[in-house]
């Protein structure tokens, strides 16, 4: 429902016209384009720690039924990443034969030759999970950033006739890798919220004192030290993890800090080790091409490149030479290429139209030069079932 300049509540508009609202709720989800931009415009995210994301997989794949056991739960941290890199992997038996298989790993790592899509193909060939898949097939890929900084990376979620909700806030639980209950328990409270606004003229900062008052701050609370913990390597975060959740059960009486954002994390290049990914056996393990497939993904044809180079001459000026340009391997789908066929003059190939829309680049790109924006005509991935 929209209201027009004179006040008068329209249920439909032309295009072209402005839609004016009393209230604007951005929800967009992780790094929301809109949501990034109004919290930069009224530094939202003053005195919080910075922001952290993850990058996520998912496949769905049905199995042979002997392998198959509906209900079944697993968790992992770790392998195939170094104890240095944070993740982990969630695995769920669903109905119908079919297995959810996915892998998170922390935005914050630092070697440019890591390809997160590749840690989570060899994941699947540890033991213990290719005795699941064998004989399997696997039926749908994707892959989104999440938001993983929690409490402490939380913004001032009002502003003047707008509020920041989910997601496009951080209102995710990461130790859960749950944002579902609390992203909606953050819209239930918008509403109040807005519907006191208009009725009784309350401030929109009351979003804020409701937040606070509710169960979604104090979840977020008890969670807020296992993601930063992690800086102190697999080992020691899982030894104080322990002791956080277990023993006081997140009410320990100090709050842990997140160091920098996700981009400043990376080192040179001529510093990192590099790392030989094995090749694809098209059974368990699958190349960027015939995943994005799975997605369904399509753009409209000739459109603008919904993927903004700040500076166009960067990634081929200093990005390839510094980090090898990283965005060849955090790119999930194959966006992004560097075409070395003219030995003296490397271009940088951007493949917009297979872009699944996860907002790694937007993030991690070390300079900050690639800016996300939404492509014409709704073009994106076609997630089913996921
Ligand atoms: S281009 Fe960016 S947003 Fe699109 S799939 Fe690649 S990393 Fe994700």
């Amino acid at each position: 429902m929209g209201i027009d300049k004179q006040g008068n509540n329209k249920d439909s508009f032309e295009p072209g016209l402005n839609i004016m609202g009393k209230v604007t709720v951005f929800s967009e989800g992780c790094r929301g384009h809109l949501g990034k931009e109004v919290i930069k415009k009224y530094k939202l995210d003053n005195n919080k720690s910075p922001q952290q994301y993850g990058i996520g997989f998912k496949e769905i794949w049905e199995i042979p039924e002997d392998q198959h056991d509906e209900g079944l739960v697993m968790h992992t941290a770790g392998w195939p990443l170094d104890n240095s890199t944070y993740g982990g992997s969630f695995c769920y038996h669903a109905e119908k034969n079919q297995v959810f298989i996915g892998y998170v790993i922390g935005l914050d790592y630092q070697n440019p030759y890591l390809s997160p899509y590749d840690e989570f193909q060899q994941f699947k060939t540890h033991p213990a999970i290719s005795k699941i898949l064998k004989n399997g097939k696997r039926i749908s890929y994707g892959a989104r950033a999440l938001i993983e900084g929690g409490f402490q990376s939380l913004p001032t979620m009002h502003m003047p006739g707008a509020l920041l909700i989910g997601c496009d806030a951080g209102t995710l639980n990461m130790p859960k890798i749950k944002g579902s209950h609390t992203a909606m328990k953050s819209g239930m409270i918008a509403a109040e919220v807005i519907n006191e606004y208009i009725i009784n003229n309350v401030s929109l900062s009351d979003y804020e004192i409701k937040f606070k008052q509710s169960w979604i701050y104090n979840e977020l609370y008890k969670a807020r030290n296992v993601k930063p913990s992690f800086q102190w390597s697999l080992i020691p975060a899982i030894i104080f993890t322990g002791i956080d959740q277990i023993l006081f059960r997140g009410y320990l009486p100090f709050t842990l800090k997140h160091q920098h954002p996700d981009h400043e994390s990376l080192i040179p290049a001529h510093k990192a080790k590099k790392i030989e990914y094995p090749k694809y056996d098209g059974k368990l393990t699958f190349d960027k091409t015939s995943s994005v497939y799975l997605t369904g993904t399509n753009h409209e044809a000739d459109q603008p490149v919904h993927l903004k180079l700040k500076d166009p001459e960067l990634p081929i000026k200093y990005t390839l030479n510094e980090y090898d340009e990283p965005s060849q391997r955090y790119c999930p789908a194959g966006v992004y290429e560097v075409d070395k066929t003219e030995q003296n003059n490397p271009k940088f190939i951007i493949n917009a139209q297979n872009c699944i829309h996860c907002k790694t680049c937007d993030i991690k790109e070390p300079s900050q030069n690639i800016n996300w924006v939404v492509p014409e005509g709704a073009g994106g991935p076609n997630y089913s079932n996921m």
